[in-house]
């Protein structure tokens, strides 16, 4: 579904990526860890079309997206569900729900979808996104990003600064998805939970792809209990 191969990323002149390549296959859950700074994010924005990668190439169903505007890579079928969220704060759950259907030529029945995921959203439609609680707010990023029907979702580490309950909702979540034929990227600090829900991973370190495993091999991998299992 969507093959990176090769891709070089750098602000300005700081090179950040080196010869990064993954694939993701329909219907698969794939992991990214790593350490803060290896560059996580920046493979998540070069997969959206926030960042165009000096060298190198991402293909998303058969076709090269590198050069794709963000608002296209988004009608095609990629949503990404940022790190810290970035609501509208200002907005209510709903406006912020309907911000994310802009390319959805169907958003009432994209609205009761989404409701029936997450029907807490249903009864706080009104209120204020910035006074729901960190949970909350996580649950209309994740409900906002689906209301352009993703084929694959990107999640930049979505259960970042939240109570183990809601990390475990999170988790749920994201299990129902992929059942519902979503494909999913998961970048995530929380390792045990990503590796355990997810196919296959992917190891980055500074910016290189330093191992890649089948999830339950990498729980299994040395390095990976001592520096992200703290075995
Ligand atoms: P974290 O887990 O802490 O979110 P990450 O693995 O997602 O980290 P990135 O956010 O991709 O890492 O950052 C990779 C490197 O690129 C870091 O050294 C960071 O300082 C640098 N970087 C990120 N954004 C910019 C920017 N806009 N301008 C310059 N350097 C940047």
């Amino acid at each position: 579904m969507l093959r990176v191969k090769n891709i070089n990323v750098a602000y300005g002149s700081v090179k950040v990526l080196w010869d990064v390549s993954f694939t993701i296959g329909e219907g698969e859950i794939i992991t990214i860890i790593g350490p803060n700074g290896a560059g996580k994010t920046t493979i998540v924005k070069s997969i959206m079309g926030l960042l165009k990668p000096t060298t190198g190439t991402i293909e998303y169903m058969g076709r090269q997206i590198h050069d794709t505007p963000t608002h296209m890579i988004v009608k095609d079928g990629i949503a990404l569900v940022p790190e810290g969220r970035e609501l509208f704060s200002k907005m209510s759950v709903m406006e912020n729900l309907l911000m994310g259907a802009y390319t959805s030529d169907e958003k009432e029945k994209t609205l009761k979808w989404v409701f029936s995921l997450f029907p807490r959203l249903e009864e706080r439609k009104k209120q204020l996104a910035g006074t729901l609680s960190g949970g909350e707010q996580q649950m209309v990023a994740i409900a906002r990003s689906l209301m352009s029907r993703p084929k694959l979702l990107i999640l930049d580490e979505p259960s970042l600064g939240l109570a183990p309950l809601m990390v475990k909702k999170v988790f749920e979540i994201i299990n129902i998805l992929n059942n519902e034929n979503v494909t999913i990227l998961l970048v995530e600090q929380n390792v045990h939970h990503a590796l355990e829900i997810s196919n296959r991973g992917y190891v980055l370190e500074t910016g290189r792809i330093t191992l890649e495993d089948s999830s339950d091999k990498l729980l299994d991998n040395n390095h990976v209990k001592e520096a992200y299992l703290g075995m």
